[in-house]
C-alpha cells in the first residue's frame, strides 16, 4: 500500500532529497533525532523488514552501500553513525515502507531499550 514516502518518491510531496537512484531515494527525516538524520528508503513499496524477498537481496546491499556514501559524503564516516530499521508495534515502526535510519553527527550513546 502506497505511504508519504511513496508520495515523497513521486514528488506529490516535498523532501529534503540528499540522494537518489533507480532504486533509492534519501531525504532529512522531518523530525530528526540527530544533528543528522537521513532515512534511505527503497523506492519498492516492502512493508517491513518482514516482507523482503530473496530477489531483494541486491537491493538490501545496494541500501547499505549507499548509506555508506551518504555517511562519507557527509563527512560522518569516520567518526561514526548508526543504522536502524524499525520492525512493527514493538519496533517502533510508523510508516510501513522499508527504510534505514542514518543518525550521526554526536556521540549516540547505547542503544535505547
Ligand atoms: P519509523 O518509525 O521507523 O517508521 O520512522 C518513520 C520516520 O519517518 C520518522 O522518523 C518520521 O519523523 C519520518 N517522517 C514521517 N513523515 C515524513 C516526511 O514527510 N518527511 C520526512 N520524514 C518523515
Amino acid at each position: 500500500m502506497a505511504t508519504i514516502f511513496t508520495k515523497i518518491i513521486n514528488r506529490e510531496i516535498p523532501a529534503d532529497i540528499v540522494y537518489e537512484d533507480e532504486n533509492l531515494i534519501a531525504f532529512k527525516d522531518i523530525n530528526p533525532q540527530a544533528p543528522i538524520h537521513i532515512l534511505v528508503v527503497t523506492k519498492k513499496e516492502i512493508p517491513t523488514i518482514n516482507d523482503i524477498s530473496p530477489e531483494d537481496r541486491v537491493l538490501i546491499g545496494e541500501a547499505y552501500l549507499t548509506l555508506a556514501k551518504i555517511a562519507k559524503d557527509l563527512g560522518v564516516a569516520e567518526n561514526g553513525y548508526r543504522v536502524i530499521t524499525n520492525c512493527n508495534s514493538y519496533g517502533g515502526q510508523e510508516v510501513f515502507h522499508l527504510h534505514f535510519h542514518l543518525l550521526a553527527g554526536k556521540p549516540l550513546g547505547p542503544m535505547l531499550s
